[in-house]
């Protein structure tokens, strides 16, 4: 591990408001926009994995709406958080955002935030955004603990990994790395082409594997792509040593509102991505001490 490694993985929480410009907006896919933003010399240090938050309230364009679900619900709509793409030795500071659908009958209200943030906010564009936090991060003595590490991500759950596998191939070349991930079709993968470039530079240190849920032609996508979810004999095959990789995995999990609408009609909430990806590594014997999650529930 070289010096500046060292620093920001043990490097200490200051969290602060401060100023971002939009500087280039970049589509994804169909439902996931980038935003690379510039900034002043003077905002924190943030750890690959970590998030930044926004405040609904300060844009005016949806100043009516944001009211309207205040009243609706009777309760202040509260920032949301946003994972860095980016990774700090990276020059610009970024966040991959997916818009949330509303489904009628289905969802109880209309997504507040992630609609503004994939359609509007131009270049240019000022943001007032909080930062940085979260525990989703490389331990300290990551490189002591392993040399392996296995990222299992569903959707916009890779946003955080992007950030950690760069972070990692250009400043921990101790670790290696095996990438699986869940989408529903080939192109919904967010970032597809950023990371083939990576394992192509690292082939030794980063493989991927594409776990396609709804692609008919998935077998025919390249060696590297399955068809279906992520199984725990896909984990099992690509975990030799459960005690020794590390885990990190993240995705859509239950929300609060999941559970309460289960509750409501006396039945348990039926798992999502990260509760069955956490199940299969329970059973292929993945210590808990080894896995890192985050939900996006
Ligand atoms: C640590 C963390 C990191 C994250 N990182 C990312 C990221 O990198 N990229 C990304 O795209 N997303 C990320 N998210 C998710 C993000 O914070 C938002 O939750 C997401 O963008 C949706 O926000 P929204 O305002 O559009 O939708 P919301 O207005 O929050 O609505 C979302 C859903 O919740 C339901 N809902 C809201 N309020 C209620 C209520 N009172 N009762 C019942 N149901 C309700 C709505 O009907 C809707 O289905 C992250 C979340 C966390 C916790």
């Amino acid at each position: 591990m070289n010096g500046s490694a060292e620093a920001l993985l043990g490097q200490s929480k200051k969290i602060r408001e401060f100023e971002v410009t939009v500087d280039e907006v970049v589509r994804e896919t169909a439902e996931t926009v980038s935003r690379l933003f510039r900034h002043g010399p003077e905002i924190p240090a943030y750890r690959p994995g970590q998030f930044l938050t926004i405040n609904p309230h300060q844009f005016p364009c949806i100043a009516g709406f944001t009211a309207y679900l205040e009243q609706v619900k009777g309760k202040k709509e509260l920032p949301r958080a946003y994972s860095m793409c980016s990774s700090p030795h990276e020059a610009r500071l970024a966040i991959t955002v997916k818009e949330e659908p509303f489904v009628a009958g289905s969802t109880l209200y209309p997504p507040l935030l992630s609609p503004v943030l994939t359609r509007a906010c131009p270049p240019g564009s000022k943001l007032s955004v909080v930062g940085f936090t979260g525990p989703y991060v490389l331990p300290v003595d990551v490189t002591e603990r392993s040399d392996e590490i296995v990222h299992i991500c569903a959707g916009s759950g890779i946003v955080p990994n992007f950030s950690i596998i760069k972070y990692c191939l250009s400043e921990l070349p101790e670790l290696r790395h095996t990438l699986v991930y869940s989408n529903k079709t080939w192109d919904d993968i967010i970032f597809r082409d950023q990371l083939e470039v990576l394992a192509a530079a690292h082939p030794d240190r980063l493989s991927i594997v594409h776990a396609l849920t709804r692609d008919e032609a998935a077998e025919r996508r390249g060696p590297n792509v399955v068809r279906g979810r992520i199984t725990s004999d896909l984990l099992r095959s690509l975990i030799p040593d459960v005690t020794r990789t590390e885990v990190f995995t993240c995705g859509p999990g239950l929300s609060k509102w999941d559970k309460v609408a289960a509750a409501a009609r006396g039945e348990k909430p039926s798992p999502r991505f990260l509760e069955a990806a956490l199940a299969c590594l329970a059973e292929i014997g993945v210590p808990e001490h080894r896995i890192h999650h985050e939900s996006y529930g």
